[in-house]
């Protein structure tokens, strides 16, 4: 592996030992706001979000020992990981952005986690193409917590009977849920109210927090953190 990413070195735009520290050191502020939270830093999963970013960065972020990955464009996640998959096998790939249905087969195909199940005609296109593909990535449902009209995800008062409609109608793999609070409010409640709507359906998967606030979401019980730009650097 390492010869590859030599040989890659020279598209990178990020350099190899900024990634590798930045992502020691987002690790240990994960260990420390577990620990402060009473969890183990095994607890939560890092999901280093490259969107934009060559694919050099994502393999340097694999010699660094990283091995979950989040995208927000299936085209871009299409071009950028089947030849790093080829060397690292055992990489998880999570689509975190809106999906339109007819990326849906494309996306069945390529993602392990497709975190952004949004809306009952995607949950339906979803399950059709699982069911044709028989690959069955692992869904969240995405909840929109600011009930912001501009954003995705389902109203929190719709969260349970989308949920049940996911699972139990369409059999959809459902482990969690994950959200995108507002950008201008206090994220501590939007996650608050996350965690509640995935305790009271019995999910464990709860995916919330970004670089400006990974730490609180792991105080509200964040399972995975979306970390980019404070791993990356930021995007232009
Ligand atoms: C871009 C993005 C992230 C990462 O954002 P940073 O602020 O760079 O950490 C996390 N989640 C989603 C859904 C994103 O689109």
């Amino acid at each position: 592996m390492a010869e590859n990413i030599a040989k890659t070195g020279d598209e990178a735009r990020g350099d190899a030992g900024d990634i590798a520290g930045s992502l020691a050191a987002v690790r240990d502020r994960i260990a420390a706001a577990a620990a402060q939270a009473g969890r183990q830093a095994s607890d939560v999963t890092l999901v280093a979000v490259a969107k934009t970013r060559p694919e050099a960065d994502v393999r340097a972020a694999c010699a660094a020992g990283q091995r979950v990955f989040g995208e927000n464009r299936v085209q871009e996640a299409q071009g950028k990981y089947p030849q790093v998959r080829a060397d690292v096998p055992d990489l998880e790939l999570h689509l975190i952005g809106p999906l339109q249905t007819n990326k849906a087969a494309d996306a069945v195909a390529l993602f392990d986690v497709i975190e952004t199940v949004d809306r009952p005609k995607l949950a339906t296109v979803l399950a059709r193409e699982m069911e044709k593909a028989g690959r069955r990535p692992t869904c969240l449902v995405q909840v929109n917590t600011g009930e912001e009209p501009q954003k995705a995800g389902v109203a929190p008062a719709e969260a349970d009977a989308f949920i049940a409609q996911c699972r139990d109608e369409l059999g959809l793999p459902v482990a969690g849920v994950m959200c995108i609070p507002p950008a201008d409010e206090e994220p501590a409640m939007h996650f608050a109210l996350l965690k509640k709507i995935a305790d009271r359906n019995g999910l464990a998967v709860v995916s919330m927090g970004m670089s400006a606030d990974y730490e609180t979401g792991i105080a509200q019980g964040a399972t995975h953190v979306r970390v980019g730009s404070a791993i990356f650097g930021a995007r232009g």
